[in-house]
């Protein structure tokens, strides 16, 4: 059913570069073909520009890019940009609608997606067999495992192929797309195997324009005639989803220093305020890095808008930030899978769930829904965007809490408010009961009692026999003592056993490959 792999299938088109079709971009109708209308694949195979190389050249694509390529990569910038700006037109107007139009806009989008996917994805067509008409919350559960063992039979489009897309990233360096045609991001593999995504043109004008909605709603206007110069303490890695987005939109219209956070901070210091940021975007462990080097007065930048980007957003990390720059933090939820899935407005009252882009499910371990007000275990995404490679019930490991009924936002925008994210799955720890059986303490917890310390930046890891070693990054004023005592009695709290506690003090915290630093993780 599935075609196999070719085995000298071609890395790139052996076509010519593809004319520019910024006209076609442009007009609404194209965009907006895409997302209300049919889908109509002449949008996106009119992706701009491509290089003129075949397979062989591959190698030295990104390292001999011919001067014309420049311009081509230049001129898809460009067209990319102002598609961007084109769409943030309409998801402003998606704000003020009534939130029956926008779950009736929701159950269109997804229609046409599953239309898309039985149409075009082998691997749905037996997936979802018999399902085609049931309701979203009767279909199978799509993980990533079940993703990656189905890659080829999964995309809609037969010319990728997950060897060749593997080749493609393993020389990666720059904006170069796959097969002229498509961007791809990889996950950091920190959970199991990597996952790896692609979109063509108009599906990757929605993932910026995604993340561009969070700037948006923070009051940020950046555009055409308003640059923002904006700083990314983020990782550089180019297959990341926020490296590729970055390139992607590199220009003199969106001035941006991009800097990698496995870095060494007084480096990552003394770059800012070399470049005195309007806007920062950072993980939220960098962002309370950044505001106790601000507030010991070795940073010295006044950004307007700071965004946490990835990483759970403490509390004590938030008043952190609000204290050293005046303002408050904007936190962000996205994922390379999905792109942006909520943000913050104006009014902090919680994440907004970008819904007419993303269905979000809050469920248990079973994948049944949970109640608002309670944390999930992990959440199921139906990116409605999706098309290369649609993603319907895909499960992610994020746990996260949906508002209560009652507790909406002032602002007045349509959607569901999200009212915490506690981290992944795998931040949970399980300890022993009483009884002898394992329970799960949920990140909450920890952060309750380690948001009350004074540090540059704080982890804890249990150990393969169950003790916990917590990390202090430059603690001040901080009894190693009396915090054991508090994260007991918080372990007794919850009706488990506490495991012998050691705390060290560390220079700082370890990041991992991507240069994130996780508050909780399992060894
Ligand atoms: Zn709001």
């Amino acid at each position: 059913m599935c075609p196999p792999t070719p085995p000298d299938a071609p890395v790139t088109s052996a076509r010519g570069p593809t004319r520019l079709r910024v006209d076609t971009l442009l007009k609404a109708d194209a965009i907006d073909d895409f997302t209300h209308g049919p889908f109509d694949p002449r949008v996106s195979h009119y992706t701009p520009i491509g290089y003129p190389c075949d397979a062989d050249d591959e190698p030295q694509m990104a390292t001999t890019m011919s001067r014309l390529s420049r311009k081509a990569d230049s001129a898809r910038t460009v067209a990319l940009v102002l598609a961007v700006l084109g769409y943030r037109r309409r998801l402003r107007r998606r704000d003020q609608w009534s939130r029956p139009k926008l779950l009736s806009y929701q159950d269109e989008a997804l229609a046409r997606l599953r239309a898309h996917a039985y149409a075009k994805s082998p691997f749905y067509q037996d997936f979802h067999a018999g399902l085609t008409d049931a309701p979203l919350s009767a279909l199978p559960v799509l993980t990533k495992q079940r993703l990656m063992d189905n890659f080829d039979c999964l995309m809609t489009r037969p010319d990728v192929h997950l060897a060749n897309v593997e080749r493609y990233l393993a020389q990666l360096r720059g904006n170069e797309l796959f097969n002229n045609r498509y961007f791809v991001s990889a996950t950091a593999g920190t959970t199991g195997r990597r996952g790896i995504f692609l979109w063509d043109f108009a599906e990757w004008v929605q993932v910026v324009s995604s993340y561009n909605r969070a700037f948006d709603w923070a009051g940020s206007s950046a555009g055409l005639t308003h640059r923002v110069k904006t700083a990314v303490v983020s990782s550089t890695n180019p297959s990341h989803q926020s490296a590729r987005v970055g390139a992607s939109i590199h220009s003199r219209w969106v001035p941006t220093l991009r800097i990698d956070s496995g870095d060494d901070i007084a480096s990552v210091v003394a770059r800012l305020n070399g470049w005195q940021p309007e806007m920062v975007i950072g993980y939220a462990s960098m962002l309370r890095l950044l505001a106790e080097e601000q507030s010991a007065g070795r940073l010295a930048i006044r950004p307007q808008f700071i965004f946490s980007a990835s990483e759970v957003l403490t509390d004590a990390t938030r008043r952190l930030a609000a204290d050293a720059w005046g303002r408050p933090p904007y936190n962000v939820y996205g994922a390379t899978e999905t792109s942006g899935i909520a943000a913050e407005c104006g009014q902090h009252a919680g994440l907004h769930l970008f819904e007419d882009l993303v269905i979000t499910e809050v469920v248990d371990a079973d994948n049944r829904p949970v109640s608002p007000g309670q944390y999930g275990t992990k959440v199921l995404v139906t990116v409605l965007f999706s098309r290369t490679l649609p993603l319907i019930r895909y499960e992610m490991s994020d746990s996260l809490q949906l508002a209560p009924p009652g507790h909406g936002c002032p602002c007045g925008r349509p959607y569901a408010l999200i009212s915490g994210i506690q981290g992944r799955q795998q931040e949970a720890l399980n300890f022993p009961a009483a009884d002898g059986h394992a329970r799960t303490i949920q990140p909450l917890v920890f952060h309750h009692v380690m948001d009350t310390v004074s540090a540059a930046g704080w982890q804890v890891k249990q150990q393969g026999d169950g003790r916990l070693v917590v990390l202090l990054a430059q603690p001040q004023h901080v009894d190693p003592a009396a915090l054991r005592v508090a994260l007991r009695s918080a372990l007794v709290g919850q009706g488990v056993q506490p495991p012998p506690i050691e705390v060290q003090e560390v220079p700082a915290i370890p990041r991992t490959a991507l240069g994130k630093a996780p508050l909780i993780i399992r060894q």
